[in-house]
């Protein structure tokens, strides 16, 4: 299996917003559950709101509509 960049290994999706960021599902370990993250606005779907319990779908819409350009490194 080939990939196109290094990932953590907890990371199990990626998600590129119409900003340009990416949102990133973690996944569960042994102290936390799955959870999405936004690099581009730090939003996450432990914030709460639609799609909130299901990172898989909060990343999916959460991706669709933020704008945040992320910051360069
Ligand atoms: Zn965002």
């Amino acid at each position: 299996m080939t990939m196109q960049t290094a990932w953590p290994e907890n990371v199990i999706a990626r998600y590129l917003t119409v900003g340009g960021a990416t949102v990133t599902i973690w996944d569960a370990d042994q102290w936390t559950p799955a959870a999405a993250t936004c690099g581009g606005c730090s939003a996450s779907n432990e914030d709460g709101g639609v799609n909130s319990s299901d990172p898989r779908r909060w990343a999916q819409s959460h991706a669709e509509t933020c704008r945040a350009i992320p910051k360069p490194a």
